[in-house]
């Protein structure tokens, strides 16, 4: 998606090279046009594959998924990564995943009202590095004996092992930007894109 890319070289920053820093348009200010031409694009890739839910994980997947969940006019479902006392009585799914960024691991937890048996759902995140978050969603979305119907990237770091995981377990990743090489003041992408 070429508009993402030339934002990502115009105000990404590259903090290591393996860390990103897009907080000023995609998980900590967010910039709503984008976001929006986002969605549409994810919208437009998985049309017609019957999707009845939009699922990501707190909190930055939450704007590009939202846009998603309104393109597709279907519901979108959070993750959380901790749980609450006010969710006590409810049925809930969790499972373990590390985090790439906070290098600890955290609960992923849903209710399984808002999965039910049977939903097509498109699990959409901002980044894809190691794919621990995309296989905890996915395995959770399992689980509610639903389907993954494809999982949908904002930027992949085609350099991590997250793709790969992620297809040899057979799920259909799309990404809008696909960074092959991070640096100092050098941000590469992946041709194919
Ligand atoms: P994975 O589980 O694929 O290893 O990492 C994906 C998660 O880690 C994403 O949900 C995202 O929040 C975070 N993440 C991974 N790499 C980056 C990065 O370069 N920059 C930012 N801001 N977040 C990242």
């Amino acid at each position: 998606m070429q508009e993402l890319m030339d934002r990502i070289c115009r105000d990404g920053q590259a903090l290591s090279e393996h860390v990103l820093l897009v907080d000023s348009f995609l998980n900590h200010q967010v910039d709503p046009v984008l976001m929006q031409h986002i969605g549409q694009d994810f919208a437009n890739r998985f049309a017609g594959r019957g999707i009845s839910r939009v699922a990501t994980i707190e909190a930055s997947g939450i704007a590009p998924a939202a846009m998603t969940a309104l393109a597709l006019g279907v519901p979108l479902v959070v993750m959380k990564k901790a749980t609450s006392a006010i969710m006590n009585n409810d049925v809930l799914l969790t499972t373990p995943v590390h985090s790439f960024t906070k290098n600890i691991d955290y609960m992923l937890m849903c209710k399984k009202a808002f999965l039910p048996e049977g939903e097509n759902v498109l699990f959409i995140d901002d980044f894809l590095a190691n794919g621990e978050a995309g296989l905890g969603a996915a395995r959770l979305i399992e689980e509610a004996g639903c389907t993954v119907a494809g999982i949908g990237i904002v930027i992949e770091k085609s350099f991590q092992e997250g793709r790969s995981k992620l297809c040899e377990a057979g799920y259909d990743v799309y990404s809008l930007a696909r960074i092959a090489k991070m640096g100092e003041g050098v941000i590469e992408f992946a041709v194919d894109c």
